[in-house]
């Protein structure tokens, strides 16, 4: 007879500062056996959480379509209650990956951290709490939430180290999927700037640049060797917050959509506005950002492109300084300020390029938020 597998549903949790990462384990191995004596509410929360996370099937990511069907619906996430659908936001799908045992799907879903209570609510609706689980979380909010998460769900949290779980989960999903992990050739020409694939199986030692709220560079030596040498506060956060200020935008995806139209030299002073041209003897290029000034004739869109610049530049800089100072030459960016974002990751990428001479590399993800909570699902044993 089957065994069946009384600790599914398996999910894997970070909670952010602004955002939370759920990955979902869609089993594809289910024997019929299985699936007859499958409790209803497991077999109703698997149908739910696949079909609104089915489209991205192909495994693509186009990124302007999903920069627009995102910001459509993302508008529509105050509504919970009975269109709670909307509060899920998928991202592509992982298939054929294989944890303890079991060949499945990993289905990658996001919402506000800020919206816990209501999808703790839909969470209840779905018949959550009938089921006993544990819930392997990381980030912030696994402390903030966890009462909430025994009181409504019935759900305990199982904690683990957030930075643990990262390396976790990016080693996993780069074994687990041959195009994770990539960089950017010519960023800057937008006529012939391509992602290429990179073969990231030997890596170490490389740098993280986790980008999210805040950021936070790590060094790593070997799969479970690792220190936290260095982080910013000025981070996605800090972007965010800035740009809805300064341009009155209300979502990450506008603020992008308005940098992606702006112009930051009409609010930059360039070295070339100091100079006249190139500082050879220095090497600084006459386009550097040299300080910033107010102007009068600055848009929405100038401002929101300068204030991705400016942040991005300085994340940019502290990751060279600390990848000099380790003699590290692989620089792995990730986290979510690089969602749906290629003006920063060209920026980062021209940058290591061309302050270290050619000698470091930039790197990035295609799951670039969701190593926290993918660390967090295989972690789990019951
Ligand atoms: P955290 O774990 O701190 O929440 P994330 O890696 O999830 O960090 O990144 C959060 C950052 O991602 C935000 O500060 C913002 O810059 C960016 N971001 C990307 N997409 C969104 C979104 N849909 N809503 C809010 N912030 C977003």
């Amino acid at each position: 007879a089957p065994v069946i597998d009384i600790t599914m549903p398996w999910f894997g949790m970070d909670i952010g500062g602004s955002l939370c990462k759920l990955v979902y384990f869609e089993p594809k191995d289910i024997t019929k056996d299985e699936a007859d004596s499958e409790v209803e509410t497991l077999r109703n929360i698997r149908r739910y959480l696949t079909k609104n996370s089915a489209y991205g099937k192909t495994g693509h990511r186009d990124t302007h379509l999903q920069v627009h069907e995102m910001g459509q619906n993302w508008r529509g996430t105050a509504h919970f209650g009975d269109a709670a659908t909307a509060c899920f936001m998928a991202s592509p799908l992982m298939e054929d990956v294989y944890i303890r045992g079991r060949k499945g799907t990993l289905h990658f879903i996001r919402f506000p951290s800020s919206e816990m209570v209501n999808f703790l609510a839909l969470a209840k609706s779905k018949g959550m709490a009938n089921l006993v689980t544990t819930v392997c979380a990381t980030g912030g909010g696994a402390y903030k939430f966890e009462e909430d998460f025994r009181r409504e769900v019935n759900m305990k949290l199982e904690k683990f180290d957030e930075f643990d779980s990262l390396l976790k989960g990016l080693q996993f999903a780069d074994a687990q999927n041959p195009s994770e992990c990539y960089y950017w050739a010519s960023p800057t020409d937008d006529t012939c700037c391509t992602k290429i694939n990179y073969d990231f199986s030997n890596p170490y030692p490389f740098l993280i640049v986790n980008i999210g709220s805040g950021v936070s560079v790590l060094a790593v030596y070997s799969p479970t060797n690792y220190k936290r040498i260095s982080g910013t506060s000025l981070g996605g956060g800090t972007f965010l917050g800035l740009c809805c200020l300064l341009t009155g935008c209300n979502t990450f995806e506008e603020a992008i959509q308005l940098a992606a139209e702006g112009d930051n030299t009409n609010v930059d002073k360039l070295v070339r506005d100091i100079y006249g041209g190139d500082y050879e003897r220095f090497g600084l290029p006459g386009d550097l950002v040299a300080s910033r000034e107010r102007r009068s004739k600055v848009s929405r869109q100038d401002l929101a492109r300068a204030t991705l610049v400016t942040i991005t530049n300085n994340i940019g800089s502290i990751a060279r300084m600390c990848a000099t100072q380790e003699k590290i030459d692989r620089v792995v960016f990730m986290g979510n300020f690089l969602r749906v974002n290629p003006i920063a990751m060209k920026l980062l990428a021209y940058a290591m390029d061309y302050w270290s001479k050619g000698t470091m590399k930039a790197l990035f993800l295609e799951h670039e938020g969701y190593f926290g909570a993918i660390g967090c699902l295989l972690q789990f044993h019951n």
